[in-house]
C-alpha cells in the first residue's frame, strides 16, 4: 500500500466531473481532502491523499490525467503539533525509517525531523491528526495564484 500526496489542477472544462469518485469506483482508493478551492466551470485546486496498492495510484492518476488534471506529488515536509499530540505511539509502528520512535524509559514518542523522508504514512494513523504536512498551505497558494478566475 502507499500513501502519496498530490496537488491536483483541474481545469475549467472537467472541475465539476466526479473524478474523485470515480478513484474509490473503479481503482479501489482511499482519500482524503486536505484543501480544496473547486467551483463548477472555473480552474481547481486540490491536495489530496491518496492510499492504494502502488499500481492502482498510478492507475488512478493517468485516470485524472486523461482529463487534462495535472497531478504533482508534494514533496512533503512533515512537522508534529506537540499541542495536539498525546504521546499514544499509534505513529511510531509506521515510520519505516524510524523518525518516530518511543524513547526508554521516559516512555516518550521522539520526532527526529531528520530522520523524516516525508512519506506521510504516519499522517492519516494519529488520531488527532497531530502530523501534518507542513508546506501544504505554501503549496496551495501559490497554486491558487496561477489559478485563471
Ligand atoms: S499517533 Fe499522533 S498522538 Fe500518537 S504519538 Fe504519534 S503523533 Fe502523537
Ligand atoms: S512522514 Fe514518513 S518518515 Fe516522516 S515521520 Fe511520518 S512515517 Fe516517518
Amino acid at each position: 500500500m502507499a500513501t502519496r500526496i498530490y496537488i491536483l489542477r483541474f481545469p475549467k472544462e472537467t472541475s465539476s466531473e466526479p473524478m474523485i469518485y470515480q478513484l474509490v469506483k473503479q481503482y479501489d482508493i482511499e482519500f482524503n481532502i486536505l484543501k480544496a478551492d473547486i467551483l463548477p466551470q472555473r480552474e481547481g485546486v486540490m491536495i489530496l491523499e491518496l492510499k492504494g496498492v502502488k499500481d492502482k495510484v498510478k492507475k488512478s492518476l493517468d485516470y485524472l490525467r486523461s482529463f487534462d488534471v495535472q497531478a504533482e506529488r508534494l514533496a512533503a515536509a512533515i512537522n508534529r503539533d506537540d499541542e495536539k499530540c498525546f504521546q499514544c505511539g499509534a505513529c511510531t509502528g509506521i515510520c519505516p525509517v524510524g523518525a518516530l520512535a518511543i524513547k526508554r524509559p521516559e516512555m516518550e514518542v521522539i520526532f527526529d525531523p531528520e530522520k523524516c523522508t516525508g512519506c506521510a504514512l504516519c499522517v492519516p494513523i494519529c488520531p488527532v491528526r497531530a502530523m501534518e504536512v507542513s508546506p501544504v498551505s505554501s503549496a496551495f497558494s501559490e497554486a491558487e495564484e496561477k489559478v485563471v478566475v
